[in-house]
């Protein structure tokens, strides 16, 4: 076996830091690191310099081409490439060209990008700007090696197109407020407070050959039809076994590719679901680990394909089974490399800490509407809530201990013992020395307290994780910025932070849930104490344009009013479109292959029929069967009828918003009527005329 050295291949395809400090001269190289670490722009001589020096380091590496990556609405990433080719001169001799204006600016036409009419198309032209904070890369691929440089997808006008956008206003919004608490505590020293974020992965492997023989998975990337098999999940059989020699050369490459880009896949193994598997890497600042994110979903996909092999992301590509979905764990950290959501071992720092805590509980409860919707894409409503992943009730999980210390401060504005019974003392009279027991677990949370960092557990496993930390990092942000308001005017800063802290929790304790997420209780409870339930991606969208959520967006410069509503036109299409391919491709499906097959199959039993008729045996069972699947036969017809039926009127309703609930309280019920019925087929016919591969191939033949 090959051996891989991952000191030495790691990173190897990364424009990184030493890298820079090889290709470029040394003033344009801390010019670099500067804006890097302060913000700002590059001078055009500089960026001419980089350029040279990227494209240097590229070419060598065999690229030919570059490109802008770059994020569009879609939630995929986009690239355009160009090649270093430029006019020969006299003597048919051709100049590698790549300048400075070309790396830090690109136009791009994207007019076909959804805007949700932030374009009007006559100012269709969008550009990409280098995102300086987040690493250049080459990619190796078939179209050969390309030079890619991540970057923000803006209008002519400076509206953000994209993920990335809003992203990085957040992360400086955040920074500015966070660096206000951490002075309030005679922090001097750090100069930046930025969003880890370690995203874990999970996602579906099948085998190539049968997921071309499905136009669902092709069209839409999940099962549209489909009988459970026999077995499912039920033996936990599946969840951390070994791995399966096939998969695991295939793992093998992936984490190859994703060393050399840079990423640090750290975790694997394989997931509940049969098929179903997961990816982590080490934990790292937000903008980048969003950008990696993107990397792994793609590795994972070209890999599967070089193996023979599909990875599925979306999140609920066969019924009956759990789906997929990203863990997307969330700390806070300095420059100087301070964890503020570490308890810490001073008083002092068990402070700080609390008032973190107390921040982020206001937040959460403060703005839960628009973190259920950061969450929500067209695949997730068909997990979430589902007894397989969180519902969508946001709540917050503290483990027993935390919830103990919450719970004497709001009481008695002092918190004197932790719950393993001993009596702590402290150089504070109002706070024990907190040490959180990281081992505290409760999976039906949607946004877990684990230690040392949040866990925010309904994003779904297709969709960015750019939406989620943009909410995360705004309503902190506005959580820190109205403590540090009240705070910095404390003329007693130690009794207005205890004040403060009781308050933000008694107020928004609500939000606080220990028990069990999956539970029929826990909705009514919610209900009870007035918690939002948005059961749907629908049922969310408007969350967005509240004046509450708009007041946010502004105060920190995150979305204008007008990209607000932009945001909205794109999802409410976005619902319609993909429910549009679905319902479409289910009524091909049961037209031409499903009924034919069913036809096929009567034939049979037809003459079973008259064959048992002619030698005088009984025809009973074949009878039976053949009564049975006439009637799945003609309830099928009549569901088609009325899939199409719904479709026309849907696609005729006027009005994103209108159409999209069209679509899902009418195209999407008769999907559901249409699948019984073939469902049932499946199980009564003969496998050898089913017209593609069933669930019990594609999930245990891997
Ligand atoms: P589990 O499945 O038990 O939750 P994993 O090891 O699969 O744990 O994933 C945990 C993820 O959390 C990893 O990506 C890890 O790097 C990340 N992580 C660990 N510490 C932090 C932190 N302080 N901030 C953000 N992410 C973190
Ligand atoms: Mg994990």
């Amino acid at each position: 076996m090959d051996k891989i050295n991952i000191e030495e291949i790691f990173a190897t395809n990364v424009f990184t830091r030493s890298v820079m400090e090889q290709y470029l001269p040394k003033d344009a190289y801390r010019e670099v690191i500067h804006v890097m670490e302060h913000g700002g722009e590059l001078s055009r001589e500089t960026a001419n310099v980089v350029a040279q020096g990227m494209k240097n380091w590229a070419v060598e590496k065999g690229a030919t081409h570059y490109t802008h990556w770059f994020q569009p609405l879609t939630g995929f990433t986009a690239e355009k490439h160009d090649s270093f080719i430029s006019h020969p001169d006299a003597d048919g001799k051709m100049m590698m060209e790549f300048s400075g204006k070309e790396l830090i600016k690109g136009e791009s036409d994207g007019s076909s990008f959804p805007s949700g009419g932030l374009r009007a198309t006559f100012e269709a032209r969008g550009y990409t700007a280098w995102d300086i904070t987040s690493p250049a890369f080459v990619r190796e691929d078939a179209t050969g090696t390309i030079l890619c440089i991540p970057t923000a997808f803006c209008s002519y006008k400076g509206e953000a197109l994209d993920k990335k956008t809003p992203l990085l206003r957040s992360v400086q919004a955040l920074n500015e407020q966070a660096l206000r608490i951490v002075r309030l505590f005679g922090n001097t020293t750090s100069s930046r407070v930025t969003p880890c974020v370690g995203a874990e992965q999970e996602y579906f492997i099948i085998d190539r050959e049968k997921y071309l023989k499905r136009y669902d998975l092709i069209y839409s990337g999940r099962t549209l039809f489909g009988a459970n098999a026999p077995k499912g999940q039920e033996m936990s059989d599946h969840y951390y076994g070994s791995i399966r020699e096939r998969i695991g050369s295939f793992m093998k490459d992936v984490n190859i590719e994703l060393w050399k880009l840079g990423v640090t896949a750290k975790t694997q193994h394989n997931e509940v679901a049969p098929a179903q598997h997961e990816l982590a890497p080490i934990y790292e600042t937000v903008n980048v680990a969003v950008d990696h994110n993107q990397l792994i979903m793609e590795t994972l996909r070209k890999v599967a394909e070089r193996h023979n092999l599909t990875c599925l992301l979306h999140e609920k590509p066969f019924h009956g089974i759990n789906g997929s979905g990203k863990h997307n764990n969330w700390s806070l950290t300095t420059d100087d490399g301070i964890n503020m959501l570490d308890p810490g071992d001073t008083p002092n720092a068990n402070i700080q800490f609390l008032l973190v805590l107390a921040c982020i509980i206001k937040a959460v409860d403060t703005h839960a509407d628009l973190l259920r919707q950061s969450a929500s894409d067209v695949g997730n409503d068909l997990r979430l809530g589902a007894d397989e992943a969180p519902p969508a009730i946001v709540s917050i999980f503290l483990g027993d201990q935390l919830d103990d210390v919450v719970r004497q401060l709001v009481e008695t504005g002092e918190a004197k013992h932790l719950k393993n019974n001993e009596i702590l003392a402290t150089g504070v009279d109002t706070l024990p020395d907190l040490l959180i027991d990281p081992t505290d677990r409760n999976r039906t949370s949607p946004f877990a307290f684990t230690g040392n960092k949040f866990e925010f557990r309904m994003v779904g496993s297709a969709d960015s994780i750019g939406d989620p930390n943009v909410i995360l990092n705004t309503i902190v942000a506005e959580s820190f910025c109205e403590a540090a308001d009240i705070l910095e005017a404390a003329d007693n800063f130690d009794l207005a932070c205890h004040d403060l802290i009781k308050e933000y929790l008694a107020k928004h304790q609500r939000i606080i849930f220990n028990g069990n997420g999956y539970s029929p209780e826990w909705v009514k409870e919610a209900a009870r104490r007035g918690l939002p339930n948005l059961p749907t991606m629908l049922d969310a969208i408007d969350t967005l344009t509240t004046p509450k959520a708009i007041g946010l967006f502004e105060k920190f410069n995150i979305f204008t009013q007008a990209e607000l509503e932009s945001r909205k036109e794109v999802l409410y299409e976005t619902y319609s479109k993909t429910l549009n391919i679905e319902a479409n491709c289910m009524v091909e499906m049961a037209s031409k292959q499903i009924i034919p097959a069913g036809f096929l199959y009567m034939k049979d039993l037809a003459g079973a029929v008259k064959l048992a008729n002619n030698v005088g045996v009984s025809d009973r069972a074949a009878r039976n069967i053949l009564k049975e699947v006439t009637e799945l036969l003609e309830n099928l017809e009549d569901a088609i009828e009325a899939l199409k039926k719904a479709l026309s009127e849907a696609q005729n309703v006027k009005g994103n918003k209108e159409k999209a609930f069209t679509y899902r309280d009418s195209v999407k019920v008769c999907m559901d009527r249409l699948r019984e019925p073939a469902d049932r087929l499946e199980t009564i016919t003969d496998k050898s005329i089913w017209p593609f591969p069933t669930y019990e191939d594609l999930l245990f033949e891997v």
